[in-house]
C-alpha cells in the first residue's frame, strides 16, 4: 500500500505501546495516535474531503499537529503545513494558492486569512487535542494512494521569487524518512528526538516526525525553539537525537553559559538548513561532548540529499556526501559538469525529488531539467567526493569583478571570541557595483569596536573581502527555522 500514513500504521501494529508524541507530560503512544488519525481521517471523509483535496494546517508543535498531519494523509488529502506566526495575508495568499478545501489552525489571524480566501475554517485548541476528533467514525486503513500522487505541498521561496508550492509526493517522503532512518540517524523504539524544529518545514517534518514514525522513536516536543526550555527537555527526557539548524546550536551555548548541563544521552546531533560555523561546531561539541554531523537539503528534496554519514569520516565544513540512493554533482547553467576543482551550482537527481511547483509549469522546467534539480547552492567538491557549499548563488558578492562568497568572511568573524553571530551581504556600491557589509552581534558585555573586527578580518582574508561597513546589532532577523533572513538584511540597506 502507498500511503505515508501506512509507516503508522505499522509502526502502532508493531510498537502499539511505545510513546510516539511527547510534550511535558502529555504523551500520546502510537495505538493513540494511529487511533486519533484514523478518527480524524474519517471526520474529513463525513465533511466531504476526498482523495487528492488539499487540507492546509497550522499549528505549532503540538500533539495536534501529528494528528492532523497523519489524518489528512490517512484520507488521502494533500497537506499544506502552515507557519502558525503567518499574517491573513500570507495565509490567504497559501491558502488561494493551493486551492485548500478547509484549514485546520489557530483562532485570529489563521481564522482572518480563512475569511479572506472564503475557506472554511476549523479552530484547533491544543488543550484538548481529543476534541479535535470528537466522536467521529474511523476510517480502518489509510487511503491508498499511487507513489505519485502528492503527500504535501510546502511553500518556499526557492531560488527566486514569491513562494512556490514543492509538490513532494507520498514516495518523495516515505525514501527519504527510510534513508534518515538507515543511513543518519538509526533511530529505533526507545530513542527520544528532540522535536524543536518545526514540523511545518521540512526539515523537522522529515528527520523529525516521519523519521520518528516509521522507527517507533518518541518525538519530545516543545511548541516553539527557547533555548532554555530545550536544554530542560533533552535532560528531562534524555534525548538521544538532536536536530538543528546552526542558530539553534549557538542559541544553546549562550543559553547554556556555565550551568551545569548533562546531554550524555544525546547519541547523535545534526545540523542542515544552513552553513554551520566551524566555530559554533567546536564550541558546542567541547561544552556538551555531543557530535554534529552536518547535512544538506531543501524543501524541493524532501529534503536530505547529503550528509557527513556516521560510517565515513567527517569534514568540517563540509555538507558530505549524497545518500546512497542520491546522485549529485556539480553542473554549469547550461546543465554541463563543471570543470574539477572549480565552483559550480549543485544539482541533484533521485527519488528525493520534488514531482514539481504546484501549478507552476514553467518554474518547474527551469528548476528540475533532464531529471536534474538545480539547487542555486554554488560549491566545490574535493576528491573523497565531498561537497563543500560556499554560498547561494543570490548571495554571493560580486565586488569589482571579484567573487566574494559572505559564507567565507562569516566563518573569520564567528572565530573573533567576541562575536555571537555574524552575516556579511553585498551593498550597493556606486564603483564597485556591490560592496561588502557585516552585521554582528557581540557577545553580552562586549565592547568591541568596528575598527578592531576590520583588522581581524583583514588580516586573514583577500583584501577584496574584508567587510567595509560593519554594523553592531542586538539580533540578526531569522524566520521560522531559525536561519537567518539577509533578504531583510539587505532591505534595511536599500
Ligand atoms: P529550505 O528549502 O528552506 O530548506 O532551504 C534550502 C536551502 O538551505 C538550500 O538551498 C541551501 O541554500 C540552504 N542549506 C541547507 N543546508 C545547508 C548547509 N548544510 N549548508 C549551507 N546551506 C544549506
Amino acid at each position: 500500500m502507498t500511503n505515508l500514513a501506512a509507516n503508522l500504521a505499522a509502526t502502532a501494529e508493531k510498537h502499539p505501546d511505545a510513546v510516539a508524541i511527547k510534550l511535558d507530560d502529555f504523551e500520546l503512544t502510537y495505538a493513540q495516535l494511529r487511533d486519533a488519525a484514523a478518527k480524524f481521517a474519517g471526520k474529513l471523509v463525513a465533511r466531504g474531503i476526498k482523495p487528492g483535496d488539499r487540507v492546509a494546517l497550522s499549528q505549532p508543535n503540538l500533539p495536534t499537529f501529528p494528528v492532523i498531519f497523519y489524518g489528512a494523509l490517512w484520507a488521502g488529502a494533500t497537506v499544506i503545513p502552515m507557519n502558525p506566526l503567518f499574517k491573513p495575508r500570507e495565509i490567504e495568499y497559501y491558502l488561494s494558492d493551493s486551492g485548500a478545501s478547509i484549514m485546520f489552525g489557530m483562532a485570529g489571524d489563521g481564522e482572518a486569512g480563512a475569511q479572506e480566501a472564503g475557506v472554511d475554517f476549523e479552530v484547533v485548541d491544543p488543550a484538548n487535542p481529543a476534541a479535535l476528533v470528537g466522536d467521529a467514525d474511523p476510517l480502518p486503513e489509510p487511503v491508498d494512494r499511487a507513489p505519485d500522487d502528492t503527500a504535501v505541498i510546502l511553500y518556499t521561496s526557492g531560488t527566486t521569487g514569491r513562494p512556490k508550492g514543492a509538490e513532494l509526493t507520498h514516495h518523495n517522503l516515505d525514501d527519504n524518512c527510510h534513508m534518515v532512518v538507515d543511513q543518519l540517524i538509526g533511530t529505533e523504539p526507545g530513542d527520544v528526538i528532540m522535536g524543536c524544529l518545526p514540523l511545518f518545514h521540512v526539515f523537522g517534518l522529515t528527520c523529525g516526525l516521519n523519521a520518528g514514525v516509521l522507527s517507533g522513536a518518541t518525538l519530545t516536543l516543545v511548541p516553539r525553539f527557547d533555548p532554555a526550555k530545550v536544554l530542560e527537555v533533552m535532560q528531562r527526557d534524555k534525548a538521544t537525537i538532536f536536530q538543528g539548524v546552526p542558530t539553534m546550536y549557538n542559541a544553546m551555548l549562550t543559553a547554556a553559559g556555565d550551568g551545569e548541563i548533562d546531554l550524555a544521552s544525546l547519541r547523535t546531533c545534526c545540523s542542515g538548513g544552513a552553513a554551520l560555523p566551524g566555530e559554533v561546531m567546536r564550541q558546542f561539541e567541547e561544552r556538551f561532548g555531543a557530535k554534529i554531523l552536518e547535512g544538506y537539503g531543501l524543501s524541493e528534496t524532501s529534503p536530505v540529499a547529503s550528509f557527513n554519514l556516521p560510517d565515513r569520516p567527517r569534514k568540517v565544513g563540509s555538507i558530505g556526501v549524497p545518500l546512497k540512493g542520491v546522485q549529485m554533482r556539480l553542473a554549469e547553467r547550461d546543465g554541463s559538469d563543471t570543470p574539477e576543482g572549480e565552483v559550480g551550482e549543485i544539482a541533484i537527481k533521485g527519488d528525493l525529488i520534488m514531482k514539481g511547483y504546484w501549478n507552476k509549469p514553467e518554474a518547474t522546467a527551469e528548476a528540475i531539467r533532464d531529471g536534474w534539480f538545480f539547487s542555486g547552492d554554488l560549491a566545490t567538491k574535493d576528491d573523497d567526493g565531498y561537497f563543500f557549499i560556499v554560498d547561494r548563488a543570490k548571495d554571493m558578492i560580486i565586488r569589482g569583478g571579484y567573487n566574494v562568497y559572505p559564507r567565507e568572511v562569516e566563518e573569520v568573524l564567528y572565530e573573533h571570541p567576541e562575536v555571537v553571530e555574524a552575516a556579511v551581504i553585498g551593498i550597493p556600491h556606486e564603483h564597485y557595483g556591490e560592496e561588502v557589509a557585516a552585521y554582528v552581534v557581540r557577545a553580552p558585555g562586549s565592547n568591541l569596536e568596528a575598527d578592531t573586527l576590520t583588522d581581524w578580518v583583514k588580516e586573514r582574508v583577500a583584501a577584496y573581502k574584508y567587510p567595509r561597513t560593519i554594523t553592531f546589532i542586538e539580533a540578526l532577523p531569522k524566520g521560522a527555522t531559525g536561519k537567518i533572513l539577509k533578504r531583510e538584511l539587505r532591505t534595511t540597506q536599500s
